[in-house]
């Protein structure tokens, strides 16, 4: 099936006469007939679910549907993006451990890897996404176990260069983590690149409407977790009786670890209503990317002559600095984020924002409603000014989230709002 197709038949076959639409099952537990089946599944040696903290019929429908957009081997959904993106770290570090990130990454991603893991003992370097991999390499420590990067940057709207991280990361034996959350599938798939993770915040684009929070975590299988820097993939785990990833589930063993020990703890688990929620924005996905990606390249080449701009960043745009790695990784579409300056700073830009009349002022993008953020002030206000200029932003930044309302109207509500 090609990906339009997979959005609507993946992960949920019905047999004669069960309903069409994936049902909600909505029950924490499942039934079995004999204590010793559910001694298996205990073991693992049984297929099935046992308890809606790591797996439930629903959920399960969307992460089979996922890997396959992806094309992975298997994947975990996770209650919000933030648990997605601290799942799949926690997955292979521990404690006294290192990785790198770039800088241009999501405000909250930042403070997660800064701060929190920071205070749990895992250190991350950040560096320049544009840095020569002379550069890159400088970072490597003995202990360093992981390399993160965001496809399309939010709110930078940088592109990453896939290709060159995955291939520093492999050089040193650690797999490639991507957020593909603005991107999604439909525009970019990281595993073809030799991305090795994916993750993303499910509650942007692939939900699309604002409904649901949630994220999900999808394995390539590509990884050898053998090569000696991961014993917790060839030593076996107490906490199963002995049971040994790489060896008992083979290219599944980083996705089934995530799910069977980190989620079993942690519990950070869809409920089957966010699923079948989300399904719902996966079913659309396609027509909606490629909506969103042309408003949004209409939107840009109207504020690009506009005389009240004094920059903006989007990938589309054949001006753009980002153009061309975006004619390799993101060939069909931008996406509809656009991130642009106003004249006269912060200042213009509030008054700006608050003079639209159709796009509305909220903490969120990627909706099918156009939106607008001033992340200085709102996702990205913890961050220091220098980690607000390494990420991408200055005082006067306002990031557009381009709807998939009639393009006239958009543009009308921009022309007015410069005016005001
Ligand atoms: C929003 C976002 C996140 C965090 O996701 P939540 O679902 O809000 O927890 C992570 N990465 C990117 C790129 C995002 O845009």
């Amino acid at each position: 099936m090609r990906i339009e197709t997979q959005c609507l038949h993946e992960g949920y076959s019905p047999g004669n006469g069960d309903p069409r639409v994936v049902p909600i099952v909505q029950s924490t537990t499942y039934t079995y007939d004999s204590t010793e089946h559910i001694g298996k599944l205990f073991d693992l040696t049984a297929q099935g679910h046992m308890y809606s903290r790591i797996s439930n019929p629903t959920v399960a429908a969307v992460e089979s549907k996922i890997a396959a957009l992806e094309g992975g081997v298997g994947a975990l959904c996770t209650t919000s993006g933030q648990a997605a993106s601290m799942i799949s770290l926690l997955n292979i570090l521990k404690s006294g451990d290192h990785f790198i990130s770039t800088t241009t990454i999501y405000g909250g991603t930042v403070n997660l890897f800064a701060v929190t893991m920071k205070r749990y003992g895992i250190e991350c370097t950040f560096v320049d996404p544009e840095s020569s991999q002379e550069d890159i390499q400088e970072c490597f420590q003995e202990n360093t176990r992981a390399v993160f990067g965001e496809t399309l940057a939010n709110p930078a709207l940088t592109v990453l260069d896939i290709e060159k991280f995955a291939k520093i990361a492999h050089k040193n034996n650690v797999p490639l983590i991507v957020d593909n959350t603005f991107a999604t599938p439909i525009f970019c798939r990281p595993f073809e690149y030799g991305a090795d993770i994916i993750v993303h915040s499910t509650s942007k684009y692939m939900d699309g409407h604002a409904v649901q929070l949630g994220g999900v975590i999808v394995d390539s299988g590509n990884f050898d977790w053998t090569n000696g820097k991961f014993p917790e993939f060839t030593e076996p785990d107490t906490s199963y009786h002995g049971v040994i990833y790489s060896k008992d589930f083979g290219t599944a063993a980083y996705i089934t670890k995530a799910r069977v020990q980190l989620m079993r703890d942690i519990g950070a688990y869809p409920s089957a209503n966010a699923a079948f929620l989300l399904n719902l924005g996966l079913e659309t996905l396609p027509i909606r990317m490629e909506r969103h990606s042309e408003n949004a390249l209409d939107v840009a080449k109207y504020l690009e002559s506009s005389p009240y701009v004094e920059s903006l960043n989007y990938p589309g745009l054949p001006s753009d600095a980002y153009h061309e790695r975006a004619q390799k990784y993101l060939p069909k579409g931008a996406s509809g984020v656009i991130t642009f300056s106003i004249k006269g700073g912060k200042e213009k830009a509030v008054h700006f924002m608050d003079s639209l009349k159709l796009a509305s002022n909220v903490v969120h993008v990627a909706d099918i409603r156009t939106c607008v953020l001033h992340p200085a002030s709102a996702t990205h206000r913890q961050l220091s000014d220098e980690q607000l200029i390494a990420a991408g932003i200055t005082p006067g930044t306002i990031r557009l989230s381009v709807g998939l309302e009639n393009i006239h109207d958009i543009i009308d509500d921009l022309d007015q709002a410069f005016k005001a």
